[in-house]
Formats: structure tokens, sequence, C-alpha cells
């Protein structure tokens, strides 16, 4: 039973939630005081846009894996990832949340974790870094390192 579910703390009245995880596609409200519990409830098929002002509810927050892809606008090897992180959302859907953070527009979270270089994805796991991957990883080692986390 545990494992088929997610722990969502409530953000107005700090009740933690459990939503079974075949539910986390619907909108789920707060047991206690019925407000929206905030986190992307589905799993996108693709990789969403994530900024210093989301990262906390999107990633650290979300109650699932999620990999975070670090790109920037004038990197080449960005252009060849973004997107194989969007094939990947698509074929991960439900299982592993994928998020990119344009670097240029986001330093602090750059710096909060020590992004030097892009491309930079970096595996979420319970709102804690669990893996990093420096540059142009090969899909089939994306692969490998998403199933090493689930
Ligand atoms: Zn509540």
């Amino acid at each position: 039973m545990a494992e088929d579910s997610f722990i969502v703390r409530c953000d107005r009245c700090g009740t933690k939630n459990r939503i079974p995880k075949s539910r986390t596609r619907d909108k789920a409200v707060c047991g206690k005081c019925r407000a929206p519990l905030r986190f992307t409830a589905a799993y996108p098929r693709y990789a969403i846009a994530v900024d210093q002002s989301s990262f906390d509810s999107e990633v650290i927050r979300f109650p699932g894996p999620v990999l975070v892809l670090f790109w920037a606008t004038w990197c080449g090897h960005c252009r060849t990832l973004l997107p194989l992180v969007d094939q990947l959302a698509s074929e991960y859907s439900g299982t592993v949340k994928f998020v990119k953070v344009d670097l240029d527009k986001n330093q602090n979270l750059a710096s909060q974790y020590q992004v030097q270089s892009v491309p930079t994805m970096i595996e979420f796991k319970n709102g804690k870094v669990f893996n990093r991957l420096l540059g142009a990883v090969p899909k089939d080692q994306i692969v490998q390192h998403l199933r090493a986390m689930l």
C-alpha cells in the first residue's frame, strides 16, 4: 500500500495527505481544508520549464522521481538533449517527471546545485539529489540512470 501512494503536504494547513499513485493525474485537494494540493498532478509527456519560483513545488516537493535538465540557449549539446528528454518524458510518463531549467535565467538554482556546465542533468528522488549526469549523455545511459532511480 505505502509504495503505491505519495505524501503531499498541504500549503494552507500543513496536513500531510496521502495520494494514491493512480490518482496523481487528477486534481487533488487537502483532506482537511479542501485546499488544492500544489504539485503537477500529471507527469507531463514532455519536459516542462521550471524556474526559481516553481522549482520547490515542481521538483523538491514533487512526490516522485524527477529528472532536471539544466540547459542554455547557446549550448549545442543541449539542442540535441532537449528533444531526447521530451521523448523520455513521453516514454516514462507516470513514472518519472522531466523538467528543464534555463541556466541563464536561473543562476541561483545553478549555483545552489553546483551546475558548472551545461548540459547537466540532476535526478531528484524525494526532494534530494540522487545522481548527476554531466554532458551530452546518450539515451541508453540516461535510461540506465532512470532505472536505477525507480
Ligand atoms: Zn489543508
